[in-house]
């Protein structure tokens, strides 16, 4: 499933190409998990200003309205000038005086849905909850530690809920948890307060690693420009089920939390 890194990423691989492009029309094809919410003939001729990002939604903004998009659990987004023929899970198309802008999702839990402004009911309805941005001013250790205080299950789960900090997915998760020395069962509000600045630490880590590798080819990612990522190459724990850890050679053990499969060194990760 594409996290935090991999929606930055393909962020980062589209955003300057497509700023200033004016749409010239819309393409939809099988539902995705959300109706577009608008006739897709009215965005004809608006001018795409940029394309932000606010937890896993990629923002277009255009000179009226914006169009909030979401990769699901196997989209990918490419844009070019000009793109191969259509395939059968290819469920949506923006077609822009600089490009197209295909969302190529085979599972469809993906969406692009339009909204008047940001905070329009339609774009509060996903993005009112989410919490605070990993990456961005405002994602400090005591908040952190204090938010988890709240909480009573486990980390591992409290960090895919995305209310307290957003885009920490199954992957980022397991290996900030390992690079925290910290087991994914533990109880959120059991964390003392040094624990908590480590868990922080290492998400800020790990996520910036991923970013500065081109996000994770896990799930056949690649960027909008058909790059894939390196990221899994050096995975610690992640997808590491039965082998030796690699600071202390214990196997690796795989357990499932919310019908997730979670990654951890029983030695490297204290309950
Ligand atoms: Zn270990």
């Amino acid at each position: 499933m594409p996290e935090l890194p991999e929606v930055e990423v393909t962020r980062r691989s589209f955003a300057d190409r497509i700023a200033g492009a004016s749409v010239q029309g819309v393409h939809l094809g099988k539902s995705l998990r959300w109706p577009l919410g608008c006739d897709p003939a009215e965005l004809q001729g608006r001018v795409v200003h940029s394309v932000q990002r606010r937890g896993k939604y990629l923002l277009l903004r255009m000179d009226q309205g914006l169009l909030l998009l979401h990769l699901g659990m196997s989209g990918s987004l490419q844009f070019a000038a000009r793109l191969p023929p259509r395939g059968v899970h290819d469920h949506f198309e923006l077609q822009t005086s600089q490009g197209c802008l295909r969302l190529h999702d085979p599972r469809r839990f993906g969406a692009v849905v339009y909204a008047d402004a940001l905070d329009a009911p339609s774009a509060l309805k996903l993005l009112s909850k989410l919490g605070v941005e990993p990456l961005e001013v405002g994602f400090d250790p005591l908040p952190f530690h204090q938010a988890l205080q709240k909480r009573r299950s486990s980390i591992k789960q409290v960090l895919l809920a995305g209310d307290v900090v957003v885009g920490v997915g199954n992957i980022y998760a397991s290996e900030a948890l390992f690079m925290a020395g910290i087991r994914p069962s533990l109880r959120a509000d059991r964390l003392s307060k040094p624990r908590a600045q480590r868990l922080h630490g290492a998400i800020v880590a790990v996520l910036q690693r991923a970013l500065a590798l081109g996000g994770s080819t896990l799930r056949d990612f690649s960027n909008a420009e058909g790059q894939t990522g390196y990221f899994q190459l050096d995975a610690m724990v992640y997808g590491r089920d039965g082998l030796p850890c690699r600071r202390c050679e214990t196997p690796i053990k795989s357990i499932r939390q919310g019908q997730r499969s979670t990654f951890y060194c029983p030695t490297c990760q204290k309950p």
